[in-house]
């Protein structure tokens, strides 16, 4: 089932990201979690894609593992920087033959010391383009509500998101954010800037205080001062800083939904407990 007509039917839908083991040996930990969160019937899952390729073949297992054993469709994540052409092809034919419908086309991070005239794809409008002539999948991009890091200008960075979205991207997830407001404003300001397509709120329920300040570091997403309080009073106790995370996230997943978000989407960093709870926080509200 495509993406879109999911995210566009009228029911609110709760989907959520896995990420595939990085090496043979912990394949079978990862397809367990992740086999347990789709046992909870989120609206769709997403895999994401190792930037250095070194993982392709394992977002399509656990890909079309999800698909074929619990039925729910899935979003392929495929990143092109550090991919030949070749590669490109040989993955998509990969996802194709694994049934999968849904590709979220990304550029990835930039190698280090990769000269950049040697690359086949430099953004993610080429993968995407390239995507689209291939035919056959429901193709995705991403965005970010406090614009992407290496962006001069937050006008630059929503000038080549339209070029995302004119090269065939048909709905944008957005990288994850703390405070509702900046994906309200960023809404607006697509919407003005000629974006019309579904976007989709990117939640990280943050359960690991040590590693979010990194993350956080690299993605350029803010924390507010209401999260660094939690995080300050409850980060050297887990279960507590665990329910305290679960809470915030909820708390703005409700609030998305009740100011007309329609789809929101659960960085569940492979929790099953993590991503149970959440569901049955809103299971009427999603209903
Ligand atoms: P692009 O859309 O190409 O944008 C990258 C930068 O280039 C932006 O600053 C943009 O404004 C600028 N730009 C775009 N076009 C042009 C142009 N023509 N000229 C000049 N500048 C331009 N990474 C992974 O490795 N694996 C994953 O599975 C993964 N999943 C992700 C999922 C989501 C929802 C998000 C938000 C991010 C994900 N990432 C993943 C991280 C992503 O790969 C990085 O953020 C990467 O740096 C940018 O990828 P992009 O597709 O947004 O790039």
């Amino acid at each position: 089932m495509k993406i879109i007509d999911i995210i566009k039917s009228e029911k609110p839908t709760l989907s959520m990201e896995v990420f595939p083991p990085k090496t043979t040996d912990n394949f079978e930990v990862v397809r367990i979690a992740t086999e347990k969160i789709a046992a909870q019937s989120p609206d769709f899952m997403s895999v994401t894609y190792g930037a250095g390729g070194g993982t392709s073949r394992f977002t399509a297992d656990i890909a079309g593992n999800i698909q074929d054993k619990y039925d729910v469709p899935v979003l392929a994540h495929l990143t092109c920087v550090s991919s030949s052409k070749e590669q490109i092809h040989a993955q998509l034919e990969l996802l194709k033959s694994k049934g999968i419908e849904n590709i979220l086309a990304l550029r990835g991070d930039m190698p280090e010391g990769m000269e950049k005239e040697h690359l086949d794809y430099h953004f993610a409008a080429e993968l995407i383009r390239e995507i689209k002539e291939y035919g056959g999948f429901c193709i995705g991009g991403a965005c970010y509500p406090e614009s992407h890091p290496e962006s001069a200008t937050s006008f630059d960075d929503m000038k080549h998101l339209k070029e995302k979205v004119d090269a065939g991207c048909e709905f944008l997830t957005t990288q994850m954010f703390f405070d509702n407001n900046l994906l309200y404003n960023f809404i607006y300001r697509a919407r003005n800037a000629g974006i019309n397509v579904p976007v989709v709120a990117g939640i990280m329920p943050v359960t690991n205080p040590r590693s979010i300040k990194r993350i956080c570091r690299i993605s350029g997403s803010a924390l507010p001062q209401r999260f660094i309080r939690i995080v300050d009073r409850y980060g050297d106790n887990p279960e507590a800083m665990k329910q305290a995370g679960i809470a915030y996230a909820t708390e703005q997943i409700i609030d998305l939904y009740a100011n007309g978000v329609r789809a929101v989407h659960v960085y569940s960093m492979n929790k099953p407990d993590v991503a149970q709870k959440i569901m049955e926080n809103i299971s009427a509200i999603i209903k």
